[in-house]
């Protein structure tokens, strides 16, 4: 990636940031610096930002510092754990980039099945951490993700029909606010502030840990089922209608695709446009197999395998397929079920998936996640069986336009039959009315929170709730 020639523009004069950079146990990278170019950059390739510094702190003292400074001189922070956030608010135009990605201490406490991790831990350094133990929490697909946003938005994976949300497991977080106090966010303490972290991203404040509950995972069966195109239509009725019935432990996507060329797929299936379903059941492996026979003899497909296998290589498999430095353009909806005129829009647009990293994906949101109330959390879509998203994700900028184009025409043609409003971490930058969509009936509620912990809208690099009037 070059270095961009763009002016960084002005900051904070001298001396400030030099008392900054001198209170610090982490890096601070600054324009000029011959980190400075790797720092700015975040997962999405499309995001070109110049950030006046990036911090990539140590420790919560270093949060606290950064926060306390960017108030005082005026600057923008933006948050970044993974650095996954398609939009890009994991950096900033001119602003102070908090990068927590360094903090990765995670302290599993087997007894009580709970684990501490800190703000900047991945996906993959979590499930690592807890499969030592035999245990898990629902988390993302790609174990490069970071556990701060994807918890804060709500977060779903392959556990989510059996134990719920990644929100759903937090038991509690330490949150430096925007005042640059540290509080313990739990059902007991502070718990306005807890049930707005539990959804509502990074509006309230840095989460430099979290504690999660844990649940008996160790080794899963898993396995990718491929169909022709021309039996689009039908898998995706016969996804619907088997997801509704099947138990828990059952997770699995629909997907359109382009076959990977690399095992387990047949070479002659290499490069091949293809609808899919990827399962992960998370109970009894012969149970595993036994339920899962349905979606491998559906058809019949063009390719399908089923194993055991450990939890985290599940949770990692699609990784190669999805490194850093790619470019992203994504679209998504919640929708209620995969009616005649869905199934109609992925059948149209579906098969013109444009490349191999691409992701059409179709996740369950049922089982579980209809346990809690929408107003329990800020996560509001509860009562959803589905949720969407259509990501063209290109190696090349050159034909991103046309992807682009491809992303919206399929979203254009979905939209009306969704629930209305998104997942906010499948969210781009959309506007104001597509966030309010989004949290639906707990927005003005995510908004009286957010002018209690953050009045003067300091974490605005984010899908934004602005404070109440
Ligand atoms: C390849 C890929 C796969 C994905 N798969 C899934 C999936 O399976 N399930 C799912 O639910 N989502 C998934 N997502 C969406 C993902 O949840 C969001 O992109 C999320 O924002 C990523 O979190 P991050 O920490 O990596 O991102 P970052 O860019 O680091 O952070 C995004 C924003 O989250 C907030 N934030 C992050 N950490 C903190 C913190 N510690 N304290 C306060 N605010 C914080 C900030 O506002 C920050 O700007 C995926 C995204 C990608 C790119």
């Amino acid at each position: 990636m070059g270095q961009s020639s763009a002016p960084v523009p002005a900051g904070p004069a001298e001396p400030a940031m030099e008392t900054l950079v001198s209170a610090l146990r982490g890096k601070a990278i600054r324009p000029g610096d011959d980190a400075y170019d790797a720092a700015r950059r975040v997962y999405n390739a499309d995001i070109d930002c110049r950030p006046r510094l990036v911090v990539q702190c140590a420790d919560v003292a270093d949060v606290i510092h950064c926060i306390n400074f960017a108030r005082e001189e005026g600057l923008t922070p933006a948050v970044r754990c993974g650095g996954h956030s398609v939009p890009g608010f994991g950096t900033c135009e001119g602003g102070l980039v908090i990068d927590l990605s360094g903090m990765k201490g995670i302290r599993v406490d087997p007894v009580r099945r709970v684990a501490r991790v800190d703000g900047g831990c991945t996906w993959g350094d979590l499930d690592h951490a807890t499969h030592a133990f035999g245990l898990a929490t629902p988390g993302g697909v790609i174990s490069t993700t970071g556990v701060g946003g994807l918890t804060l938005g709500g977060g779903f994976g392959y556990l989510t029909r059996r134990y719920g949300l990644s929100c759903d497991n937090l038991i509690s977080a330490d949150v430096v606010t925007a005042g640059g106090r540290m509080l313990t966010a739990s059902a007991t303490e502070n718990p306005e502030l807890f049930w707005a972290i539990r959804g509502g991203g990074g509006n309230f404040g840095v989460v430099t840990s979290l504690e999660f509950r844990l649940h008996p995972v160790s080794m899963v069966y898993a396995g990718p089922a491929l169909y022709p195109l021309e039996k689009g239509a039908e898998v995706l009725r016969f996804f619907g209608d088997f997801m509704a019935g099947a138990p828990r432990e059952l997770s699995a996507f629909f997907a359109y695709l382009i076959v990977p060329p690399a095992p387990p797929f047949p070479e002659h299936l290499h490069g091949k446009t293809l609808c899919g379903i990827v399962y992960v059941y998370s109970g009894d492996l012969e149970e595993g197999e036994r339920v899962t026979r349905p979606i491998r003899e559906f058809g019949p497909p063009a390719f399908a395998v089923g194993h055991a296998a450990p939890y985290p290589a599940v949770q990692s498999m699609f990784d190669p397929l999805l490194p850093k430095g790619l470019y992203h353009y994504w679209k998504a909806d919640f929708v209620d079920s995969l009616t005649g005129p869905v199934i109609a829009g992925h059948v149209r647009y579906g098969p013109e998936i444009p490349t191999v990293n691409s992701a059409v994906h179709i996740y369950p949101l049922d089982g579980a996640v209809h346990d809690v109330a929408s107003g329990d959390t800020a996560f509001a879509y509860r009562d959803v069986n589905f949720v969407h998203v259509l990501a063209a994700v290109s190696p090349e900028p050159g034909p991103m336009p046309r992807y682009r184009e491809w992303v919206r025409s399929y979203w254009s043609a979905l939209h009306p039959h969704s629930a209305g409003g998104a997942y906010v971490n499948f969210l781009m930058e959309e506007g104001d009315e597509r966030i309010a969509a989004s949290y639906r009936g707990n927005y003005a509620r995510l908004a009286a929170v957010k002018k209690e912990y953050d009045p003067a809208n300091l974490f605005r690099r984010n899908q934004n709730i602005p404070p109440s009037a």
